[in-house]
């Protein structure tokens, strides 16, 4: 089955919504004709407005980078589903390593929290991936089955079809050490091994999983050569329009 490949931009905590409007503004005329793959961008959460109405009326779509699992209530600085589709989101990150790292957040919350995301109609892209340490210990098979388990426990194969998953070596994040393509392919078939087991065969056929972990101009096409790699996650290299563009033309 030929999945189509989705390209999304992590900005992480960089970018004002004068900055977003600039990138857009660069970004789209480069982009305009391009319907090969799908384009996400996930701004930060005050950039989200300027950047769904900068790219209203095309194929972009916009994604969060975070939210909570509640719907409303007393949570000082939190955002829910509903605020972020309210705001053109179709997408949101979620289970990032830097908010694992950074904000302790557990497999069991990240699961709350794609609950929530599914229920309001928000595609969930989840990004698990093992450490520096788990990698040189042969622990990556072990890591991605927990972090699976704990994120899409008790969900149906409908749910799951909805999901996409980010592999993200976190060794490979900001670091410049890109996974090799056969590093990424061979952990790409094993989290589409579990899906299959859990999910049955065609909902892991359909499954997207892209990989993220310094994706750049100039290792993209390598890596999106494998059948098993289904589109890429990118950080430092989405900031800018000429070399997000470029990832996403490879
Ligand atoms: C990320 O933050 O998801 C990421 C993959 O970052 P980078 O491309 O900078 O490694």
């Amino acid at each position: 089955m030929s999945r189509k490949k989705l390209i999304a931009a992590n900005w992480k905590m960089y970018k004002t919504p004068a900055e977003t409007r600039a990138f857009i503004t660069a970004f789209l005329p480069v982009v305009k004709d391009h319907t090969r793959d799908e384009i996400v961008i996930c701004p930060p959460a005050v950039c989200l407005p300027a950047a769904a109405e900068g790219v209203a009326g095309t194929a972009i779509k916009i994604g969060a980078q975070n939210m909570y699992d509640a719907e409303q209530g007393a949570y000082t600085g939190e955002i829910s589903t509903v605020m972020l589709v309210s705001v053109g989101c179709t997408h949101v990150i979620l289970g990032h390593s830097e908010r694992r790292q950074h904000f302790y957040e557990t497999d069991e919350f990240i699961h709350r929290k794609i609950k929530s995301a599914l229920a309001g109609g928000l595609t969930p892209i989840v990004c698990i991936g093992e450490l520096q340490d788990e990698h040189e210990h042969g622990k990556t098979e072990e890591v991605l089955l927990r972090q699976l388990k704990g994120a899409f426990q008790g969900l149906s194969a409908e749910q799951v079809d909805a999901i996409t998953i980010a592999y993200e070596p976190v060794w490979a994040i900001g670091t410049g050490k890109t996974a090799t393509p056969a590093i990424a392919a061979d952990a790409h078939a094993f989290i589409r091994a579990q899906i299959r087991a859990e999910f049955g065969d065609e909902t892991s056929q359909k499954f997207r999983i892209l990989y993220g972990g310094s994706v750049k101009p100039e290792n993209v096409a390598a890596l999106m050569e494998e059948p098993e790699i289904d589109g890429a996650l990118v950080g430092g290299a989405s900031l800018e329009p000429e070399s997000f563009a470029a990832i996403v033309k490879y």
